[in-house]
């Protein structure tokens, strides 16, 4: 399969953010969509297949992070509820020094991980968890950068990804259009979890968000999962 329209978009994406590639990063890039294609014809990991929706949403989508702030080498990085891999693993194929924790409840998706990491030579560490759960582990307040992308509302998935962030950590969310309301609803959970928003811009039809952790957690979150839900912040 020749992917013709995949390089070519991912090409003119990474030139319009300025981004420098080796032609081996394309060639690990194409070949992790090329996993994530062929595994999708038999196990639902996204809904995003195509070639030119693919190579910007999951890929230019993931890397605008990098205009946005300056990850510091090596540091510690999680994707909290990151499915298939996005955003992470595009950060990972062109960011090698960074320490990326993949993390996700369901077992088809890390074992697809698994063997995506093995098949494209990265050290990641998978992990198959809940979040609210694996927050109460050594994890919790041993990260300068939780990423997630269309895992829960601004004010739920604060209270499951902000547990895991070092105090002056920075949480990056990936929201579609209606993150305005978003950020309105979550005023009161960025209180209780001592956050404040950092930056936002605008990408596609949604926006990054990074916000900060000003304090350590309290105790009390995260709560489980059903008071999360039917009770969030
Ligand atoms: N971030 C990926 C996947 C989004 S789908 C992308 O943008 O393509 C949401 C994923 O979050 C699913 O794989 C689901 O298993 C995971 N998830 C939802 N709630 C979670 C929780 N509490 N803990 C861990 N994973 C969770």
């Amino acid at each position: 399969m020749k992917m013709r329209i995949f390089y070519e978009t991912l090409k003119n994406e990474l030139d319009t953010m300025g981004i420098q590639y080796t032609p081996e990063q394309m060639g690990l890039c194409e070949a992790y969509f090329r996993l994530v294609a062929e595994t999708n014809t038999h196990t639902n990991l996204t809904r995003i297949t195509g070639e030119a929706d693919a190579a910007r949403m999951h890929f230019g989508g993931a890397l605008y992070l990098f205009g946005m702030m300056d990850l510091p080498k090596g540091c510690r990085v999680i994707d909290i509820g990151t499915g298939a891999g996005f955003p992470g693993i595009p950060l990972k194929l062109f960011r090698p020094d960074i320490s990326l924790t993949l993390l996700d409840a369901s077992g088809k998706k890390t074992e697809f991980l698994d063997r995506a990491a093995a098949g494209l030579g990265i050290d990641v560490a998978v992990l198959r968890a809940r979040a609210e759960e694996a927050a109460r582990t050594a994890l919790r307040d041993s990260f300068d950068i939780a990423l997630s992308r269309a895992v829960a509302p601004l004010r739920m998935l604060l209270e499951l990804c902000v547990p895991f962030l070092k105090t002056g950590g920075t949480l990056a969310a990936w929201k579609g259009e209606s993150y305005d309301q978003e950020l309105e609803d979550a005023k009161n959970a960025m209180s209780a979890l001592d956050c404040t928003l950092h930056n936002c811009r605008s990408v596609g039809c949604g926006a990054v968000l990074l916000i900060e952790k000003q304090k350590p957690t309290q105790d009390t979150y995260p709560r489980r999962f059903s008071k999360i839900k039917n009770q969030p912040l």
